[in-house]
């Protein structure tokens, strides 16, 4: 089976696998527990809650990570954003100008930048009219460097998952690495991937505190994979690429799954109502099943409407230029008071 001749060596770039990598102060000397005098990074001595460098292992978020994923800490690594993440990736195994990505639109714009600020090709192919990868043609398109598939699940922009049966099959028969995007798990009704991380070598999730964890503003992304995947990352992250005020924030909102969880269930529950309410309003002809906490919506004149929306204080996203979306919109899902906004304005702009 194809499963066990899965080399990671044969994946990453020469550079990479030859590279010495920097090595900090705090990564010299971990033991932290001890009271220890630290003369040895040239911080300033006084006390401010900042003064020293961060942990460039993320330890204690990683650890609270661990817990909650069921993952062990060795399989995770954190970045300044899943933007830093997926950066990551590349550095670690695109080739420039000799490897190449598979990524399907319409999606997250992101991939297609980080490919074209590393100088990899993007091999676009295009999702079907029900948002599903199509995976005969993904699996022609891929060539011997084809080195990764993007898949968004729940997709941005669409809102769907992708088929279980689909990623499985891409998994097992993709011959570089598969990125699973789950920057939307939290609002899914499917199960996340993460569950069967062991049983594929090739498998990356990514996952964010930025959208359900309700954290954009602190940039906390997450990949997890196998630890040897994971290795590799390490090697070439910056050393202290997640700063202690985001350590510290995220590590008090992990310890407050429920409240967490309470936000998810009242912006699902704003979701359900949105829906209905959207149904009502006579220039949107389609409204797109989501698993995320945004909706789309195919409407007559998506520039005119969305234009319409701006005189009315709402900013919400025109995805029109986006392949199979025409005349669409993407409606993220907010409070009960700015949905009731939305739909007032949608109806006086009728
Ligand atoms: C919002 C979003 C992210 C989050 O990126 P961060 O850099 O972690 O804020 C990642 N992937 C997708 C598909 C998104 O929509």
């Amino acid at each position: 089976m194809k499963i066990n001749k899965f080399n990671i060596d044969s994946l990453v770039r020469e550079n990479i696998k030859a590279l010495k990598p920097y090595s900090s102060a705090r990564d010299e000397f971990v033991e932290l527990s001890v009271d220890m005098v630290f003369l040895d990074a040239n911080e300033n001595p006084f006390e401010n809650g900042v003064n020293r460098y961060p942990d460039p292992q993320q330890t204690t978020v990683k650890e609270a990570l661990s817990k909650l994923k069921e993952i062990h800490v060795t399989q995770i690594l954190l970045g300044n954003g899943s933007d830093e993440v997926l950066d990551l990736l590349f550095k670690a195994f695109c080739e420039p100008k000799q490897d190449n990505i598979i990524t399907l639109p319409p999606t997250y714009g992101m991939y297609h930048v980080l490919a074209n600020i590393n100088n990899i090709e993007d091999k676009e192919v295009l999702l079907t009219t029900g948002f599903q990868p199509n995976v005969n043609k993904i699996l022609k398109t891929a060539d011997a460097n084809s080195k990764l598939l993007f898949l968004c699940s729940p997709n941005n922009p669409t809102g769907n998952s992708f088929s279980n049966e689909s990623i499985e099959k891409l998994l097992k028969s993709f011959n570089g690495l598969v990125v699973i995007d789950e920057a939307y798990i939290d609002f899914s009704s499917e199960k996340s991937w993460l569950e069967r991380l062991n049983e594929f070598p090739n498998l990356v999730v990514t996952q964010t505190l930025s959208k359900a964890y309700g954290m954009a503003g602190i940039r906390l992304g997450i990949c997890y994979a196998s630890s040897a995947i994971i290795t590799v990352l390490n090697k070439i992250k910056p050393p202290y690429n997640v700063n202690e005020l985001t350590q510290q924030k995220a590590l008090k909102r992990l310890m407050t799954k429920n409240k967490v969880q309470n936000e998810i269930d009242k912006i699902l529950e704003q979701r359900e109502k949105l829906f209905v309410k959207l149904k009502s309003v006579s220039f949107i002809e389609e409204i797109y099943l989501t698993d995320a906490n945004f909706i789309l919506v195919k409407v007559d004149d998506a520039t005119k409407r969305y234009d319409q929306l701006i005189q009315n204080g709402i900013v919400i996203r025109n995805r029109t230029n986006q392949p199979l979306c025409e005349n669409t919109l993407r409606l993220t899902v907010g409070t009960k008071s700015e949905n009731i906004k939305l739909i007032k304005a949608l109806k006086d702009i009728e």
